[in-house]
């Protein structure tokens, strides 16, 4: 026990599996990017759409109702360069060859944003301001992954 009150860092050997509904709304909204789509739902309220779907407006508190779709562009409102990733097997960080880019996205259309990659642009030209379009997977299939990531428009602000 002694050990424990001294430690700073413990190693606990875990393999977590687990699955959990998604729910109706976020059910639709991966089906709808395995038809390369991407959908929001409106505020019945406001106005305001929120992608992915929310069931309850975050600004008036309404339930949200009324599919949009949103995009295919999109803006970097944010964005941050990562220069380490978590090692999976050692739980610490190591360095990565070629630094990756996370972005705070915002579709066309929409009023809520998502954290996504982006691809196909150095860091030193991203901006904030900047015109996305999705990348899709070579067959989409209803799952997360459908899209992998944005890339910039060519010429696109
Ligand atoms: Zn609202």
């Amino acid at each position: 026990m002694s050990e424990l009150r001294n430690a700073r860092e413990i190693s606990l050997p875990m393999d977590a599996s687990f699955r959990w509904s998604v729910g109706e709304y976020m059910e639709r909204f991966f089906a709808e990017l395995g038809e390369e789509k991407l959908v929001g739902i409106r505020c019945p309220s406001c106005r305001k759409v929120f992608v992915p779907p929310r069931m309850v407006c975050e600004y008036c508190f309404a339930e949200t109702e009324g599919w949009v779709e949103v995009g295919p562009r999109a803006t970097v409102v944010a964005f941050t360069v990562a220069h380490v990733e978590v090692d999976p097997k050692s739980g610490g960080l190591r360095d990565l060859e070629v630094p990756r880019i996370v972005a705070l996205i915002r579709p066309d259309g929409a009023d809520s944003a998502f954290v996504h990659r982006v691809y196909e642009v150095g860091p030193e030209d991203m901006q904030v301001g900047m015109k996305l379009e999705p990348v899709w997977t070579a067959e989409p299939c209803g799952y997360l992954f459908d899209l992998p990531c944005f890339r910039p428009v060519k010429g696109g602000r």
